[in-house]
């Protein structure tokens, strides 16, 4: 075994787990990092506290000396805890989150020093941020970007530094964050559905989205992932033989969780725990070192945030764990790949989930108003929502067998497809009597008991109606999920904002009642998006062959995927929803085609130089080894050589063989690279899809043969059994 190999193994299999102390009650930890309602009125006066709450509860402003006072009582309960700085935290469009640190400590004519932070502070910043994407919208010689306080999601302390959640806009006003434009679609799917309520229920006043996400992982020793350059610097294996024990046995999928995996994870629980993110479930998935953790849903801007977050806790908290966290979509080849499930529905009046039927016939309807609505949202723009999740690395995970494909359809389920298709046959118009009757009692009636017994799931499916949600389960475990629930709550404030305009005409001009008139407009979506409700198995080729029938779109590579962002269609759609302009969507559209290219490009150059530097050398050392016997026994053996040796001689033809295709598509793969360097953007992208990015599997192929046949004593590289099987 190489040195390097050696000394990662030897120091993995020494390990023990980290002793985590767990001395308190998970629920007296809750929030204890928090500025939440409970610290808030500890700390904050009558009135702004009141304040507050209405910018919470309402988007009202806070006025300047409100603002002091809550950047005055913030810091005092900060430092309570032991903080030192501050932060306004935010998620550029890199999609991770940024930080830049201050401390409170000012001084004072240079002798006497004293902690400060004031309403400016808390409410605004100017970060010194030219180096983010912007994709063209901040000049950075002209205008900077600043971050702004979000009230709605509460500041925390993380390690020593109070972090106030903020957006990031460009002082011309276009949103630099992924954050902001989720705020306005929420703010856009509020407008809508609350107007869609009041058809039920006159007191109608909020909807909020509601967002759970499960976020699976591998985990990786350090010691052997620093062992493999490939994982460092693209978070995924470039190469690596496939070993003989995979997932095959599914022994993993629930199994008991290793002992240093369980440390992580109660380390981990104790900080979620703190800083409020609401960790419930935990549990191994089913391929090697992988596993998931689920916190229970929340309003779905608060969500993001915590997913943000516990992405960054889990970094954190895995170095004390000599750990490295996989978020990347598909690390392992052959072995599954990790997603993001997106669990979304909508809460009226942080009461009621508009996607759970409800106990009267009125309630029901309003379930199927906003179930159908959502299908019929999903299935106008399908290839939208498609768009949204698209990336370098889930590319790699969608269609792979264990992940839905790239086509968008709907699961909802045999019980609820009956209801649909007999809902399909309501008739036209007014409804007599004994029909409104029947519908109450033998269809909307029958509901909440077949939700009760809904067992019917489709793992294959990439949006599947789950009994009180719908579960978006095509977004990738890397995703900043502001992107797809932005896409997903704007189509669907959309579909709203139709469907009240239909209903309302039926009601206005042909005289219908109310409920005749939802009846009809939901009949007509049925029948109108049909094609996007699919039982089967979404892994199939069948499916894709039927999707292509259907009309739905089929976008495998991700410049195909992206191009949708910025057709009129769409902006017209953002426009008018308020939730992007133009130029904000023209300048996400060009920073990820950017992100695509510069995600292959890195991982063209780590395999060329591991293929050259590490690969083709050590096959070389065992070849000559192999020569070198071959001489010794032809020495010994004189002609019969020929027969002693057959198997190496043959070994030395394949390893040459191998040798010379790696050095001829490496030298290939550099040319395409240069070609496709003359162009931009999206004809950019496009080329390093087609053109670079098969050279990685052709590259990939050599090597791993070598990696068979070489002496395992020489393999410089930490091998699949290595990475997955050490505990
Ligand atoms: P599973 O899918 O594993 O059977 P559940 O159906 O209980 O488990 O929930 C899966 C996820 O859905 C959890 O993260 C949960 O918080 C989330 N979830 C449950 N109800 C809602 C809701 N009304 N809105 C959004 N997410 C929800
Ligand atoms: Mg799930």
């Amino acid at each position: 075994m190489s040195r390097i190999r050696f000394n990662a193994l030897q120091e993995t299999l020494h390990r023990s787990p980290v002793k985590v102390i767990q001395n308190e009650k998970r629920s007296t930890l809750f929030g204890q990092h928090v500025f939440n309602k409970h610290a808030m009125q500890q700390y904050l006066t009558r009135a702004a506290y009141e304040s507050v709450m209405n910018a919470i509860e309402h988007g009202t402003k806070i006025d300047r000396k409100i603002a002091d006072q809550v950047a005055v009582s913030m810091k005092d309960w900060a430092m309570s805890k032991g903080a030192t700085h501050y932060t306004h935290w935010f998620q550029p469009l890199t999609g991770a989150t940024a930080e830049k640190h201050d401390a409170f400590f000012e001084s004072i004519n240079g002798s006497l020093a004293m902690e400060k932070f004031d309403g400016e502070q808390l409410v605004q910043q100017q970060p010194d941020a030219s180096s983010f994407p912007h994709g063209g919208i901040r000049n950075t010689f002209e205008a900077r970007g600043y971050t702004a306080w979000d009230p709605t999601s509460p500041a925390f302390i993380f390690e020593t530094t109070l972090c106030i959640p903020t957006i990031f806009v460009a002082y011309t006003g276009e949103a630099l964050d992924n954050k902001t434009p989720l705020l306005r679609s929420l703010q856009a799917i509020d407008t809508h559905a609350t107007a869609v309520c009041k058809y039920f229920d006159k007191n109608a006043n909020k909807v909020s989205a509601t967002l759970g996400l499960e976020q699976e992982f591998f985990l990786i020793d350090d010691a052997l992932a620093l062992s493999r350059p490939d994982l460092l610097l693209t978070g995924r294996t470039l190469l690596g033989h496939t070993f003989a024990k995979g997932q095959q046995l599914d022994d993993h999928y629930f199994g008991t969780i290793p002992a240093r995996a369980m440390s992580f994870m109660q380390d981990l629980e104790q900080e979620c725990m703190l800083l409020g993110i609401p960790v419930k479930t935990r549990h191994n998935e089913v391929a090697p070192n992988q596993f998931e953790v689920a916190p229970i849903f929340e309003e779905a801007n608060l969500a993001v945030d915590h997913n943000s977050l516990l992405m960054d806790v889990m970094q954190k908290v895995s170095r004390r764990h000599k750990f490295k966290v996989l978020f990347h979509e598909k690390p392992f080849k052959d072995i599954n790949g990790s997603a993001k499930h997106n669990n979304w529905s909508l809460s009226l009046d942080d009461k009621t989930n508009l996607l759970s039927p409800g106990k009267t016939p009125m309630k029901n309807l309003q379930f199927l108003t906003f179930f159908i609505n959502t299908i019929k949202a999903v299935y106008n723009y399908e290839e939208l929502l498609r768009s949204s999740i698209a990336s370098a690395s889930n590319e790699y995970r969608l269609g792979a067998n264990e992940a839905p494909p790239p086509i968008i359809s709907i699961f909802i389920g045999s019980q609820l497809s009956a209801v649909l298709d007999e809902l399909e046959n309501v008739t036209k118009g007014k409804l007599s009597p004994q029909e409104k009757t029947d519908l109450k009692l033998n269809i909307i009636g029958k509901i909440p008991e077949i939700l009760l017994d809904n067992t019917d799931t489709n793992r294959t499916s990439p949006f599947a109606f789950t009994g009180n949600k719908f579960e978006f389960r095509a977004v990738g475990s890397s995703a900043n999920c502001a992107i797809p629930m932005t896409v997903l709550n704007t189509i669907v404030a959309k579909q709203l904002k139709e469907f009240k305009i239909e209903v309302d005409a039926l009601v206005d001009e042909k005289g219908l009642k109310k409920d005749e008139a939802v009846f009809n407009i939901l009949r007509e979506y049925i029948k109108d998006s049909k094609n996007i409700r699919f039982e089967g198995d979404s892994y199939g080729e069948s499916w894709e062959k039927e999707a292509k029938k259907r009309g739905l779109s089929n976008n495998k590579t991700t410049p195909d995927a992206l191009k949708v962002k910025i057709v009129d269609n769409t902006v017209s759609l953002f426009e008018e929803m308020e939730v992007m302009s133009k130029v904000e969507l023209e300048a996400r559209y060009e920073i990820d085609l950017e992100t695509y290219t510069k995600k292959i490009q890195i991982e063209a150059r780590v395999l060329a130089d591991i293929a050259r530097n590490q690969v083709v050398p050590t096959a070389i050392i065992y070849q000559n080894t192999l020569l070198e016997n071959t001489k010794n026994l032809k020495e010994i053996f004189g002609g019969e050589y020929k027969n002693i040796a057959k198997e190496q001689i043959e070994l030395i033809m394949v390893i040459s063989n191998h040798i010379t295709q790696i050095n001829a598509l490496v030298i290939k793969m550099e040319s395409e690279k240069d070609k496709a360097n003359k162009q931009i953007g999206l004809k950019l992208a496009a080329l390093y899809s087609s053109k670079v990015k098969p050279y990685l599997v052709d590259i990939r192929y050599h090597c791993d043969q070598l990696e068979t046949m070489v002496d395992d004593n020489l393999w410089p590289l930490t091998k699949y059994r290595e990475l997955l099987f050490t505990k």
